[in-house]
């Protein structure tokens, strides 16, 4: 989501008639776009805005813009902290970045309830996939969670925006779309014409171009029968799910205010992978949550062992401000949220290795992305599933969906050959 907000910022400079440059002493304006979802990612944006000290001085023109939910919490705060920083603004006021870049000094951090009815056209820094904001802000409050603080309320983007942008990018030649919200399984509450979030795959399913699509992020209280249905039937919907579990304990869940109990959510996963089969089911884990036992925390392992993810993210809970979890009593520390971290990434690693493996000798089709990271002249693409393969390939198979033998697993990655 944060990648797309900075392709949103982009796209507005370049109107603005900048342009990107990879080189930070050739900048005239430098923009943090910030995540405060956790307190170390706040950490590491202070100690990348400090690096920034020497280049103002030796560059006094260059102005600093910090941008994204850090922006939104701290608001003029960070003028207090960081004296060189020449405007804040927040997620919701992306739009107006062009009155602010001719300021010394200025913030834009309003609630906007209305920016779901603005259309910014973003610079897209990939030519094979692109991502589709298809809502802004979260109505959840889980009660460990910023972004409804960030981010504001709930709203949905109109249809005929979406169709707008998407037709866009399939005459652009996009093969892969991802729809991205907070919690796009609630998609289309406020919305006049009535849509879900399933009328909107079906409508999207049905236009030209475009081969794949995927969403993020779903909440398993909002997953419906229809949204299943919907998954199966339709074709270029891939086959992989994110449905973050948070904690396998009912008791944690319910201080969480997720609004499930493990028990819910185990349906949930029986009811996807009867209905899709080969479905790839992905989570997030919060370990050291408020008041989380000994005991609640196997729950939580036992969950991984029963569910076997095909991956997750796990993080150790973190107090963030406004959120209602920091008045809860029995804070952990640190030691035990890390360990307990720890041990949720090992035994996880083990799964997703064990299930990787699986796959050797199998054919699989992916969709080439590029070049690939690890270099040795090698190409990557993904399959439905979300996972990485990489093999060796001719670039001319950027964009195409191919057929590859797995023949190596990695945790974090396949190797194929063609
Ligand atoms: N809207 C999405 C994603 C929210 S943020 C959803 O509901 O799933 C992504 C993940 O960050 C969350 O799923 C959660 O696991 C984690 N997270 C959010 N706040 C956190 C906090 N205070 N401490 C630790 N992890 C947190
Ligand atoms: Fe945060 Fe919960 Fe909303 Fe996700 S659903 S953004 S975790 S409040």
């Amino acid at each position: 989501m944060n990648f797309h907000d900075s392709e949103r910022m982009i796209g507005i400079l370049r109107d603005e008639g900048y342009n990107l440059t990879d080189n930070p002493d050739e900048a005239d304006l430098i923009i943090f776009n910030t995540c405060s979802i956790r307190e170390k990612a706040e950490q590491k944006f202070y100690s990348d805005l400090g690096r920034l000290r020497k280049l103002k001085k030796t560059n006094p023109g260059l102005k600093i813009g910090v941008g994204g939910c850090i922006a939104q919490q701290e608001g003029k705060r960070i003028f207090g902290r960081v004296p060189y920083v020449n405007l804040v603004l927040g997620p919701q006021n992306i739009e107006s970045l062009p009155d602010l870049i001719g300021t010394e000094k200025s913030t834009s951090l309003e609630d906007r309830p209305d920016n779901s009815k603005t259309y910014i056209h973003p610079h897209r820094l990939d030519r094979i996939k692109a991502w589709v904001t298809i809502m802004y802000g979260c109505d959840n409050f889980c009660s460990y969670c910023v972004v409804p603080y960030t981010r504001g309320r709930e709203r949905a983007r109109p249809w005929k925006d979406i169709h707008r942008e998407v037709k866009g990018l399939s005459e652009a030649g996009y093969k892969e779309i991802t729809l991205l919200g907070q919690n796009v399984n609630s998609y289309g509450s406020g919305l006049e014409d009535g849509m879900d979030f399933t009328d909107l795959l079906y409508k999207i399913h049905s236009m030209d171009g475009i081969k794949r699509i995927r969403f993020i992020t779903s909440h398993p209280k909002d997953l419906s029968k229809k949204l299943v249905r919907a998954m199966k039937e339709l074709s270029k919907v891939c086959e992989h799910i994110h449905l973050p579990l948070q904690s396998g304990s009912d008791s944690v869940l319910y201080l969480m205010k997720r609004v499930y109990t493990y028990s819910d959510y185990k349906e949930k996963i029986e009811l996807l992978r009867a209905e899709i089969p080969g479905i790839a089911i992905t989570s997030d884990i919060i370990t050291g949550f408020p008041g989380e036992s000994e005991e609640d925390f196997e729950k939580t392992v036992k969950a991984l062992k029963e569910i076997n993810y095909d991956g997750i993210f796990a993080f150790k809970y973190s107090k963030r401000p406004n959120t209602s979890a920091v008045k809860l009593p029995y804070h952990m520390p640190d030691e035990v949220k890390a360990e307990r971290l720890t041990r949720v990434l090992d035994i996880q690693d083990e799964i997703t290795l064990r299930k990787n493996k699986e796959l050797i000798g199998k054919e699989v089709g992916v969709l080439v992305e590029g070049k690939s990271k690890i270099g040795e002249d090698k190409m990557t693409g993904r399959t439905r599933t979300n996972k990485i393969v990489n093999f060796s390939g001719k670039t001319d198979l950027i964009g195409q969906e191919i057929k590859l033998r797995i023949i190596e697993a990695r945790h974090h990655s396949l190797e194929g050959e063609i």
